[in-house]
């Protein structure tokens, strides 16, 4: 099992980025917009191990602006990279896991993604990915 990424929820993700990658030397791998998520995101690669995703809302209602609110900028989540992740979903749920969707969402890169509701580990919002295959 490999931690894939780490999520900070920003403001302004321009501006972040821009902070991140001038002051810690990271490399953005670009913005891209979730519209069905109401998320705009830039993942900033280190040199090993897992990249970190910056995350801010957009559009309207956008679930994250609460978190912004209530919590403030910051972690807001990490990712465990899983191969399958419909059999990673179904297994989780048999044993009583809830997820905050029912079926998997469209994630960054064409990945998909299934995050677990904060209420079962901890208070802590886990994301899992299943990376696109190459083929
Ligand atoms: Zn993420």
């Amino acid at each position: 099992m490999k931690i894939e990424h780490i999520g900070i929820a920003v403001k302004n993700l321009e501006e972040s980025v821009t902070l991140w990658t001038e002051m810690l030397n990271l490399k953005a791998r670009g913005i891209e917009e979730i519209k069905e998520r109401g998320v705009k995101l830039a993942h900033l690669e280190l040199e090993d191990g897992p990249s970190v995703e910056l995350v801010t809302p957009c559009g309207e209602n956008a679930p994250l602006e609460k978190f912004l609110e209530e919590k403030g900028e910051g972690i807001h989540h990490f990712c465990i990279e899983v191969e399958d992740i419909e059999v990673a979903v179904a297994k989780l749920q048999e044993r009583g896991i809830h997820f905050v969707h029912d079926e998997p969402q469209k994630g960054a890169e064409g990945s998909l993604i299934a995050f677990i509701h904060p209420r079962n580990f901890n208070g802590v919002l886990i994301e899992l990915k299943e990376v696109k295959s190459k083929t």
